[in-house]
């Protein structure tokens, strides 16, 4: 033990004045770039050289010349400890190894990049489907409560599972092991890693959060080197990180101001989910901007039918370009939509399921010739994961297939059209029993494992795949490896989204609900999670993609999250020809 930590300090501090010396290249090292895509080359170097001291080359010749365009410095960069060599909206059309090396005086770096082609295009449209922080655990649930299982077998088959193609995606950021949703979909828009909280860019030590370097999103991409259609679809706010993913460059996913900017300045042509206030000029009630632009004016006039409810999605058929806003917070999840009815659904009684949302997308989007590329969300799994509020991840999950099968539909046997259905990141969850009331006590007494797991007894389906109701006497043991202070009784949430934590007398630190504990039955779990933590975290386990259509044999085996942009990217062919 001694001397396994005394290793590990050596390499520790071999790291340390390895980075404290050298210089930071973005991309970074082993980099994937699509030949003709668009990012910021950035060299950061430490101190402040005179720019006839610094030298950046791309395989030996001046970066400038290969990058095909001017290099900027800036000593002293914002008023800090490096200096800058910039090389904006750069562009590499020829595929192959390029190796980078920026030196300065006796200190010099490098890093390699693969730059790659594609070949002719396969695929004349790409719908990719995020469960957000859809794990394992969530798709067995949404198949023993939508399919039903007796004897071991299910009833059928869930539409995100029945695919011909499957892969194992890894999802760490640059700067974690952990990652959140906001680098994690950027990888998926880019085919490059960023780090938590950023998207369409690489975390430099800019202060500005819009002035890290850029990539080019798969938006931008397909927009101008195609001329093809985009659609974002979410029933989170269309500001969450997944969304904005496709749109944005900014190192904080909270700066909505901004996201709605980047939307606009994109301009997909279908935009759907929550989170009005952001849109609305600050003198308007409810407005959360803080300038006066009114974004609904903006998109109305640049030609976009604005809907707020599922009535007016509906209406909206046949509209060339189509933005709906439908909560100004998230839309409220299938269970309470649905069934329960709690959640802000007594309010907003008209809010479109994902499926609506879906088909209207696919009726914009499929006018266009060029094709199209779809991002579609189903954005609460997480949230509702993060509540330990399994039941309403599991019917978001239902939902999620519901909207596969509709994208299904729509492919038919067309074959030009490729689906991949994706996490961004995992929870911490799985499925170790069934709960059983008809056995008495507290919680951990009425759990059954192994041959005590009964199955469960939920209620045959409807024909859109849900149980009517969750509080049956046999249910899913479904347990989260990570929370903070809480009180569980196995038994569902049906008075509103569950609340597991409370701030405690120490602002900042978090204690159990007693309102769980107050609960029959209830068991109080002292939690295992930093205590300024107040709900459960994302899991670094690897993610299942499943696929189908043209393009979809690329994804085998074991994968980087940056190899989804790759193999899309592939499908449409958006760098065929390159180089030549
Ligand atoms: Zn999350």
């Amino acid at each position: 033990m001694k001397h396994l930590l005394a290793v590990n300090l050596a390499l520790a501090s071999a790291l340390l004045v390895g980075t404290a010396q050298a210089q930071t290249i973005y991309p970074l090292d082993r980099a994937e770039i699509l030949a003709g895509s668009r990012f910021d080359l950035k060299v950061e170097f430490p101190g402040s050289p005179a720019q006839s001291a610094v030298r950046v080359t791309i395989n030996g010749q001046s970066a400038a010349t290969v990058a095909r365009q001017p290099e900027t410095y800036v000593e002293r960069e914002d008023g800090l400890e490096h200096s800058a060599l910039w090389i904006r909206g750069a562009a590499i059309d020829k595929p192959g190894s390029y190796t980078v090396e920026a030196t300065a005086g006796d200190k010099s770096a490098r890093v390699t990049w693969e730059v790659f082609a594609t070949p002719a295009p396969k695929a004349k449209n790409v719908i990719l489907f995020i469960g957000d922080g859809l794990s394992v655990a969530h798709r067995t649930a949404a198949r023993v409560l939508s399919k039903g299982i007796a004897q071991g077998r299910y009833g059928g088959e869930l539409a995100i599972d029945d695919m011909p193609h499957m892969a194992l995606v890894s999802t760490s950021g640059t700067d974690s092991l952990v990652t959140d949703s906001a680098n994690s979909m950027s990888a998926y828009a880019t085919g490059h890693k960023s780090c938590v909280n950023a998207m369409g860019v690489y975390c430099a030590r800019n202060k500005s959060n819009l002035d890290h370097p850029k990539v080019e999103t798969i938006s931008e991409l397909v927009k101008r080197l195609r001329g093809m259609s985009v659609g974002v679809v979410t029933n989170t706010e269309i500001e969450d990180a997944t969304p904005a993913a496709m749109v944005t460059h900014n190192r904080l996913r909270a700066d909505f101001n901004n996201i709605v900017k980047d939307f606009f300045a994109v301009q997909p042509d279908v935009i759907l989910g929550g989170g009005t206030p952001n849109f609305l000029a600050k003198s308007t009630p409810g407005s959360k901007r803080t300038d006066e632009d009114d974004y609904l004016k903006k998109f109305h006039d640049a030609g976009y039918a604005c809907v707020t409810t599922n009535a007016e999605l509906a209406a909206a058929k046949g509209a060339n370009k189509l933005l709906g806003l439908f909560n100004p917070g998230n839309i409220d999840g299938a269970l309470d939509r649905f069934f329960l009815k709690k959640g802000s659904v007594a309010k907003y009684p008209d809010q479109p399921d994902l499926t609506d949302q879906v088909r209207a997308a696919l009726d914009v989007l499929s006018k266009n010739d060029k094709g199209f590329v779809l991002m579609v969300e189903s954005g609460r799994i997480d949230k509702y994961s993060h509540s330990l509020d399994w039941e309403r991840a599991v019917y978001d999950t239902i939902m999620l297939d519901n909207a596969v099968k509709v994208a299904k539909e729509f492919a038919g046997d067309r074959n030009d059209t490729l689906i991949v259905v994706v996490a961004d990141h995992a929870h911490g969850v799985a499925i170790v029993g069934t709960y059983d009331d008809e056995k008495s006590g507290e919680m951990r007494s009425r759990l059954g494992v192994y041959n005590q797991s009964q199955f469960p007894n939920y209620p045959a389906p409807n024909a859109d795949g849900y149980p009517d109701r969750v509080d049956v006497s046999r249910r899913l043991a479904f347990v989260f490896s990570a929370y903070p202070d809480s009180c569980d009784n196995g038994k569902p949430y049906l008075e509103g989204e569950n609340v597991p934590a409370v701030e405690g007398a120490t602002k900042g630190t978090y204690v159990a609900n007693e309102k769980n504990c107050a609960a029959p039955g209830a068991v109080r779990r002292t939690g295992n999670l930093p205590f300024n933590m107040n709900a459960g975290v994302h899991a670094a386990d690897d993610v299942i993609l499943t696929a189908m259509g043209p393009g979809a044999e690329q994804f085998r085996g074991r994968i980087e999250n940056t190899r989804v942009f790759r193999a899309m990217a592939t499908a449409l062919g958006l760098a065929h020809g390159a180089g030549h």
